[in-house]
């Protein structure tokens, strides 16, 4: 467990257990003696043949865990309540979860069931996250619950969210530019609604990580204090300044210190003082997002990997600083929102894929028949020779590898050439690689693990923005890895790989594989429940992986599977490209036989990532509802 410090980024949730295998608190620290969950028993369980009990579904693989959600909201909520309660804050904290970073419907619906005692609200950026999200709490939101609609938008979306208000859903429309105020004030009149107004402003506080350029005067959204006053001035001459009631800013994802935030906050609760001052009815200060992730459990601000703070600390520099600003401009305190989404799903689910093959630790010797070499080579490659193994006699390293890519350059010249063989080719590669091994120069780099998964399907942050997730096998954890290894996906693309990872690693400590080409090497990808679902695309048509959705139950280190879903099959991921699988199957079932037909049918039922089991389906998960239940101790 120190090795992959999952003490560090992994409590209160995820520990190895006495087994070695990678388990699950759900509740956090709350968690009772034997509530613990075994990944390892969760993956059998999930991708176990069905004649022994299991649910046969293919890998990679998606659990979550519903009760860790839970646990998170329940966090977030008590830290903001005890801030306020311990500062005498005269509000209320009520925060929304912006959809955008899981919009799963399972983890949406948790979310607003888990906070519904806390009128915790959702915050939606386009016109169908709004209607997810207004479906959701019409369902079982609290009537209080906020609904902040932001994100750029035309006369749909804010007649959507007007709509909203009219079906007795607390939504503020939360102006990104001025000139949606026209939208908004037209979209009104027309539905005879009254709007609740947002703004969201545009601070000069600015955050220097990789997710401020959201941030600071040149950032994207927002408005500028002129733009501001602009507003203001339009809704009091229509009469409407009373509908200006929340401020809302952003300064990005991942806010490393609370040094910045309270900055942050502090500047934000002046533009809400002020926007009091100028007769506007506020009552919410919305904070954004910006609670982030301790990725590589260092609690350090010096990368975006990690962040100085605790929950219980963000929420108390948020609380101070809207305290202390609208204390000296003596303003009533705001309700207190805050859009944090990384901070509530990312611990929620863990991806486990497999790797099913490794590039070999050491090739054999190659034989290397001199006399036929030699007799071959001209004489420039000669002398390169003669050069290398006198230099090899010395144990003389430099000279070895000078003499040596001499060597192999000069017969690459050669082959191009057409005056060497591919015989030779390969003879001068293996010398080389002996003297190499000889004089101790072999290059120690490592291993290659291949891996049944897509990194641009699951994990896209990691190749489209230098993100490092803690990855790590969730068996054997008290056994020494013998392999530094980098993990290679199934994509035919050379950036389909993982080649640097936390604590600062370009490789992370591996087992031998069990087998060459059969599986059985669980790996899992842990802390990325938010973003990476819906970011993730489709490169070379890999859908997303099996679903599993799992809960404690009766009795110590049981668990019961509450949903399970196969991931999507050949034929779904053909159609998300517009093909059609029915008439592709018609077309090129004209050319088969009996036995090929079945073949064919067969694949475009099968999951496109590999299938070690032949047990195991995929596309259809035949026999067993999406809501089947299943346990297992
Ligand atoms: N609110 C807004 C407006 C955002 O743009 C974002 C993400 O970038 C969030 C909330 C969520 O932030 P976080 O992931 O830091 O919780």
């Amino acid at each position: 467990s120190a090795l992959y410090n999952v003490d560090g980024w992994g409590a209160p949730y995820f520990f190895v257990n006495d087994d070695g295998d990678v388990a699950v608190r759900p509740h956090g620290a709350a968690t009772l003696a034997g509530q613990e969950i075994d990944l390892a028993k969760v993956v059998a369980k999930a991708t176990g043949p069905r004649a022994a009990g299991g649910l046969g579904l293919p890998l990679p693989l998606l659990v979550r865990f519903p009760d860790v959600l839970r646990h998170r909201v329940e966090s977030l909520n008590a830290a903001f309540d005890y801030a306020v309660r311990s500062t005498g804050y005269g509000s209320r904290y009520q925060g929304v979860y912006p959809v955008k970073c899981n919009q799963d419907r399972h983890v949406v619906e948790d979310i607003v069931e888990f906070g519904e005692p806390f009128r915790f609200g959702l915050e939606a950026g386009s016109k169908p996250e709004l209607l997810l999200a207004m479906s959701c709490l019409a369902a079982r939101g609290n009537p209080d619950a906020l609904l902040v609609c932001n994100g750029y938008k035309d006369d749909a979306y804010v007649s959507l969210a007007l709509t909203a208000r009219a079906m007795g859903l607390n939504a503020v429309v939360v102006l990104e530019q001025e000139e949606e105020l026209d939208i908004v004030v037209d979209a009104s009149r027309r539905l005879g609604i009254r709007p609740v107004i947002g703004m969201r402003a545009k601070l000069r506080t600015k955050h220097a990580g990789h997710f401020g350029s959201t941030s600071g005067e040149k950032g994207k959204f927002g408005l500028n204090a002129a733009q501001i006053l602009s507003v203001v001035g339009k809704l009091k001459s229509l009469g409407m300044l009373d509908c200006l009631q929340l401020l809302h800013f952003h300064i990005g994802s991942q806010i490393p210190t609370t040094a910045l935030l309270s900055d942050g906050v502090g500047e934000a609760a002046q533009i809400y003082c002020e926007l009091a001052r100028l007769g506007a009815g506020m009552r919410v200060i919305d904070v954004g997002g910006g609670l982030g992730i301790d990725y590589d459990g260092t609690h350090s601000a010096q990368t975006d990997m990690s962040v100085a703070y605790s929950l219980e600390e963000y929420a108390a520099a948020v609380v101070a600083a809207v305290g202390r600003v609208c204390d000296r401009r003596n303003v009533p305190h705001p309700i207190i929102c805050s859009e944090s989404g990384r901070a509530l799903v990312s611990h929620h689910s863990v991806l486990v894929f497999e790797a099913f093959s490794a590039s070999s630790a050491a090739a054999p010797h190659p034989m290397v028949d001199t006399a036929f070499l030699l007799e071959g080579l001209p004489d420039d490659c000669r002398a390169d020779y003669r050069n290398l193994m006198a230099a090899a006699v010395h144990g003389d390293y430099d000279t070895c590898a000078l003499y040596a890519d001499q060597l192999k350059r000069r017969c690459a010249d050669q082959f191009k050439e057409g005056l060497l063989g591919l015989e030779h080719l390969a003879a001068v590669d293996g010398l080389c690689e002996i003297v190499a091994r000889g004089v101790g120069c072999v290059d120690a780099a490592p291993r290659t693990y291949h891996v049944n998964l897509s990194v641009f399907t699951s994990l896209p942050d990691t190749w489209a923005i230098g993100q490092q997730f803690p990855i790590l096998p969730i068996q054997r954890l008290r056994e020494r890895p013998a392999v530094d290894g980098v993990l290679s996906d199934l994509t035919c693309d050379s950036d389909g790989k993982l080649t640097s990872f936390i604590g600062d690693r370009d490789s992370l400590p591996l087992h031998e594989l069990p087998g060459h080409g059969v599986g059985g090497y669980y790996l899992g990808m842990f802390l990325g429940g938010a973003y990476q679902e819906a970011l993730g695309g489709l490169h070379n048509l890999f859908g997303g992986p099996s679903v599993v959705r799992v809960a404690q139950s009766d009795g110590p280190h049981c668990f019961a599977v509450t949903r399970a879903a196969p991931g999507p099959s050949c034929a779904d991921v053909l159609r998300a490209m517009q093909h059609e699988p029915e008439v592709m199957f018609e077309v090129l079932k004209q050319r088969t036989d009996d036995a090929t037909a079945a073949a064919l049918a067969g694949a475009f039922g099968a999951m496109p990532y590999l299938v070690f089991d032949a047990d195991v389906s995929g596309g259809e998960c035949s026999g067993m509802s999406s809501d089947s239940e299943g346990s297992a101790a």
